[in-house]
């Protein structure tokens, strides 16, 4: 049986003017029993769309902050920069995808952007926004445990790693403030945020504001993930 394929957006370096990706975005997918393919990051969502097509589910990563103007603000000074052509190629994609019923995994920024495309809005800025005693931006090693996430029961993410608590890596200075519509929390941090979410409209869109793709290899509640996904792919 081949294996399924799976779309990836690259990253852009500003500095390099410079496509690029973190291997274990790719590693984790692989490792999962699928092959990535980074698609083509263009003006236009076009080429990526038709890429899209030979695709079998789509991995949303980290990355830019998402634009406020999505969600109908305007970027405050704390905001990070901001990645247009992702933001509207990774539009296009995650519509198409849901048109589709392919399956999609969003992974940090992947849960912002799909929360904003749902509907909802986003802390900007974590530390300036919002008080709180857990660390969300970590310093490496990012496969260590930065806080804990109180996995809701029942959801699938509970059904999956069969515990109502989780060692997480955290590496975000935004977040889901108003939950989009047709979104329902799977997983929320000690201090009340969301960390993770599913697509009630679809088959499998699910999303997590931590980083399994820094450790898959060692945490199994990661690399979990990661198969949930590839399996969902069909
Ligand atoms: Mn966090």
């Amino acid at each position: 049986m081949s294996r399924k394929i799976i779309a990836v957006v690259p990253l852009w370096d500003d500095k390099k003017q410079s496509i690029w990706m973190l291997p274990g975005y790719m590693d984790g997918i692989e490792a999962a029993g699928a092959i990535p393919v980074i698609l083509p990051l263009s003006d236009s969502a076009e080429s990526a769309l038709e890429a899209f097509e030979l695709c079998d589910g789509l991995l949303m990563t980290g990355g830019h902050d998402v634009s406020p103007a999505l969600y109908g603000e305007t970027p405050k000074k704390t905001c990070g920069a901001q990645c247009e052509k992702r933001d509207s190629m990774e539009s296009a994609l995650y519509k198409r995808a849901l048109e589709c019923g392919k399956p999609v995994l969003g992974i940090c920024r992947g849960i912002q952007l799909i929360n904003v495309l749902q509907g909802g809005t986003l802390y900007q800025d974590l530390p300036t926004e919002r008080e709180s005693c857990v660390e969300h931006q970590m310093k490496p090693p990012y496969s260590s445990v930065a806080h804990y996430v109180n996995i809701v029961k029942p959801s699938p993410l509970y059904e999956l790693l069969q515990t109502e608590r989780l060692g997480v890596n955290s590496y975000h200075h935004q977040a889901v403030k108003r939950l989009g519509s047709g979104l329902e929390v799977m997983a929320v941090s000690e201090d009340g945020l969301v960390e993770a979410v599913r697509c009630t409209e679809s088959s499998f869109v699910w999303a997590v504001q931590w980083h399994p793709e820094f450790n898959f290899r060692t945490d199994p509640a990661a690399g979990k993930i990661f198969e949930a996904f590839v399996k969902a792919c069909r």
